[in-house]
């Protein structure tokens, strides 16, 4: 029997991880098995123990990973899987590999910094606390990564090919459109990842990359995300309330505290910053990226040229690279990084994780807000269970390194700059289907966006859809 078994992202908005089993032959040949995606369970604990287990089948046993795109709940387990012993190939778009490279080892990097901390202050229950895995495990995987460009049909193995199609959602992102031979013809199965915003520019001010999932498509079983599977984006233009907000703050002494995921979302909010600044809206203060691939993160933004949208491209005509920007440093080492935690005067600074889950915005945090004059803005999406939830959230306090912080900061929130289309957006895209899919599994999204997606999508489309529960199998 071939299959689809649901490792992640079932029940959650991270640990993207699919099985596909083409099934056995009569001669008691196993049958071919690829993971869609490979991501990290992120968020509350009960979800991260699951990134220490085993996969249901031996990972030596596993042949090939295709991945979606590189944000780390796609992609950050990757490592830990060629820890285990997979020797596969890794296939990712161009901008993908790259954004890995990049990601993946500040991953590492991260682990080792929470099992050190954690021994450190002897938090675990575990002595030592290990890393999931390391800075240099995280290379080590990359040599498994083979570039795919979208648009050309990747032979994986005999019965079993897949091509990308465009996901519109960051840079490199695509759908995986796997075509498996079964005895009763093909099966087409897509794999949506995540999906980007429809492609009306006006509902996504600020967006990146070019705009509108695939149109037109067509499959047996649609594996699709539903993160705001309940909720719609606000429509309205976030650049009047954002340019009043940080200079409300300016006004005050105050420090602006963007946690902002390194990639795409941070470069993406410096052209807007920049904007404002050229424009007279913002005073010129200093604005400082802080991470450990800031200007890594830059150079492979600058060098996908093919992904950005019109938006972009007269952006990066007008402006040039931030690397040149007078105002704008880029903060690459631990100490860069100490002296804008010390700086006193009035600045903005952008830096990661940006669910604030780890990396240097955690200083940046403890050390502004406890102070009124301070202002925090989310530019994304906040998964439960992370501190950035917390935060947003409205909470008196949040806990960063052990420590209670007292959250005196002012706390703003926009939810225009979301990568991932919207209830109404995704149902757009769904009408836009040539064939009607058989079945629909929805994955990537909180317990209450799945199912009303759910109820959406079977009343409004009339389409068989229900949501896949963790570890579950279906049949192909
Ligand atoms: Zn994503």
């Amino acid at each position: 029997m071939s299959y689809i078994q649901f490792l992640g992202a079932a029940g959650t908005v991270t640990g993207s991880k699919h099985l596909v089993n083409t099934g056995g032959n009569s001669t008691g040949k196993r049958g071919f098995q690829i993971l869609i995606d490979c991501g990290l369970f992120q968020g509350p604990k009960q979800w991260r123990e699951r990134n220490w287990q085993d996969p249901p089948v031996p990972v030596g046993q596993i042949d090939a990973v295709v991945l979606t795109h590189a944000h780390l709940d796609h992609s950050g387990w990757i490592p830990r899987l060629v820890k285990e012993g997979f020797r596969g190939p890794i296939y990712a778009t161009p901008a993908t590999m790259d954004l890995c490279s990049i990601l993946l080892p500040d991953s590492g990097h991260l682990q080792e910094e929470d099992a050190a901390f954690y021994n450190q202050h002897q938090k675990s229950k575990h002595t030592p606390a290990l890393p999931l895995y390391t800075f240099e495990q995280a290379q080590a995987c990359l040599e498994y990564f083979q570039p795919i460009s979208p648009d050309t049909t990747k032979q994986l193995f005999p019965g079993l090919s897949f091509r990308y199609v465009r996901a519109a959602h960051i840079l490199g992102s695509a759908m995986v459109e796997l075509t498996l031979k079964t005895s009763g013809g093909s099966s087409r199965l897509l794999f949506t990842g995540d999906i980007g915003r429809v492609r009306n520019q006006e509902l996504a001010p600020g967006k990146v990359v070019h705009s509108g999932p695939e149109e037109g498509e067509t499959a047996d079983i649609l594996v699709m995300e539903s993160t705001y599977g309940n909720r719609q984006h606000p429509t309205d233009d976030p650049r009047p309330q954002l340019a009043a907000v940080i200079r409300e703050t300016g006004g005050r002494g105050g420090t602006v505290v963007v946690p902002a995921f390194a990639v795409e979302r941070t470069q993406k909010f410096l052209f807007m910053l920049k904007e404002l600044m050229e424009s007279g809206q913002i005073a010129r203060v200093p604005v400082y990226c802080d991470s450990p691939m800031a200007i890594q993160a830059v150079e492979i933004f600058m060098k996908h040229s093919e992904e950005y949208s019109q938006e972009t491209q007269r952006l990066v005509t007008q402006y040039g690279s931030p690397l040149t920007w007078p105002d704008f440093q880029f903060a690459s080492t631990v100490e860069e990084s100490k002296r804008i935690s010390q700086s006193k005067d009035p600045s903005i600074i952008v830096s990661s994780s940006g669910m604030v889950t780890g990396g240097r915005i955690l200083h940046h945090l403890a050390q502004r807000l406890p102070e009124a004059k301070n202002t925090v803005i989310f530019i994304g999406f906040q998964a439960q269970g992370t501190r950035g939830f917390t935060i947003k959230s409205g909470a008196s306090e949040v806990k960063i390194f052990g420590e209670v912080v007292p959250i005196r900061a002012q706390v703003v929130s926009f939810e225009q700059f979301s990568d991932h289309a919207d209830a109404p957006e995704l149902l757009e895209w769904l009408w836009t289907f040539k064939g009607r899919p058989t079945r629909t599994y929805l994955v990537h999204g909180d317990p209450e966006a799945s199912s009303e997606l759910c109820d959406v999508m079977g009343r409004k489309l009339g389409w068989k859809v229900q949501v896949a529960r963790w570890m579950e199998k279906v049949e192909v």
